[in-house]
């Protein structure tokens, strides 16, 4: 039986993966940085809680991670812990750059230091392209971060290639697009947008506070681009990978296309408000999924309209 090491467990990404892997019957270990008073609320919403182990490990310590790799030997680690909003970033940019850049180096250095023949996924992001063009952008596109938590991802990337091409390490990141779920916290935007959305359709009163509504996002469904993360480790070579929908839409047309759902006129309830503007912004996100389409046979069925559908239709 396969063991795969998820770190970051208590997540999104973590939950949806853990549930993908156990239905291959993978052993999913997960670590949050304290297992023990973690509540693990998306383990439980899946029904899977109880399918993992759990243990404790605080990526920017080096003797917490080499402890766990040596106690499970996973043949998989999935990187998916980190501090990970980007709007955040800005207000704590130290312990985003160390839970993401020395976090990765630590488990690239911990597998490196066991010698054993494991495959690592580390969460890229397409933010590292900051501003892209209209095309959107591919493996081959230059980053040029717009935010710490891009520039962090930035660096953890070229970690894992340096890693990769240095010692041979199978080790590879993908770059994943924005990708929403009702598992999102409701501190990122879109899960802010559909929560309060049904809340007013549900007849409270209350307006909803936005920061830039021009800007252009590639919206996907996040157990859709778990999939990608598998597909990754189980290829012949360590290669990255760039996934996304390939479509970019405003957020104003998330903000319009959700109250529409409900019925509700969005400029009645909706408020642009300037102290929620980001001190730096790529106005413009896109990525071009044709290398995940061709080698990985991967393609996003889900664009934006359907992923607001779905998030509107899901109990809170
Ligand atoms: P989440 O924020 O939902 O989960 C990340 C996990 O990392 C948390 O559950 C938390 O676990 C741990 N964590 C949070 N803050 C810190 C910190 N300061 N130091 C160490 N660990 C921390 O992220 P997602 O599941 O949405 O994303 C998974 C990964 O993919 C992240 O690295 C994210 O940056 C990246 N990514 C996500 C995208 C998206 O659209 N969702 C797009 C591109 C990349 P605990 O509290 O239990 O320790």
């Amino acid at each position: 039986m396969k063991t795969a090491l998820i770190c970051g467990i208590s997540g999104q990404d973590g939950a949806y993966l853990a549930k993908l892997l156990l239905g291959k019957g993978t052993q999913v270990i997960g670590t949050s940085r304290d297992a023990q008073i973690s509540s693990f609320s998306n383990l439980r919403r899946l029904g899977i809680k109880d399918q993992v182990k759990l243990a404790s490990m605080a990526l920017t310590d080096f003797r917490s991670v080499l402890q766990v790799l040596v106690k499970y030997q996973p043949d998989e680690v999935y990187n998916l812990a980190g501090q990970s909003s980007v709007g955040l970033s800005f207000e704590q940019p130290v312990e985003t750059l160390e839970s993401i850049a020395t976090g990765t180096l630590n488990l690239l250095e911990a597998i490196r230091f066991i010698d054993a023949p494991i495959r690592f996924y580390n969460a890229g992001s397409g933010e590292c392209f900051g501003q892209t063009t209209i095309a959107g952008a591919d493996e081959k596109t230059p980053f040029r971060p717009k935010s710490p938590y891009a520039v962090a991802k930035a660096a953890a990337f070229w970690e894992v290639a340096n890693y990769r091409d240095a010692y041979g390490l199978y080790a590879c990141s993908g770059i994943l697009f924005n990708h929403e779920s009702p598992l999102r916290p409701e501190r990122f935007v879109t899960q802010k947008i559909v929560r309060a959305a049904k809340r007013i359709a549900e007849g409270k009163s209350e307006t909803l506070y936005l920061g830039n509504l021009d800007i252009q996002r590639d919206w996907g469904w996040a157990p859709e681009y778990v999939e990608a993360m598998h597909l990754m480790l189980q290829q012949p070579s360590p290669e990255d990978f760039v996934i996304a929908t390939g479509e970019a839409y405003h957020l104003e047309d998330f903000v319009a296309m959700t109250f529409d759902e409900l019925n509700l006129n969005w400029r009645d309830h909706v408020m642009v408000d300037k102290s929620l503007y980001r001190p730096a912004e790529s106005v413009f996100g896109k990525g071009c999924a044709t290398y995940a389409q061709t080698n990985l046979g991967w393609t996003a069925k889900s664009k934006m309209p359907e992923v607001i559908h779905k998030m509107l239709e899901a109990e809170y």
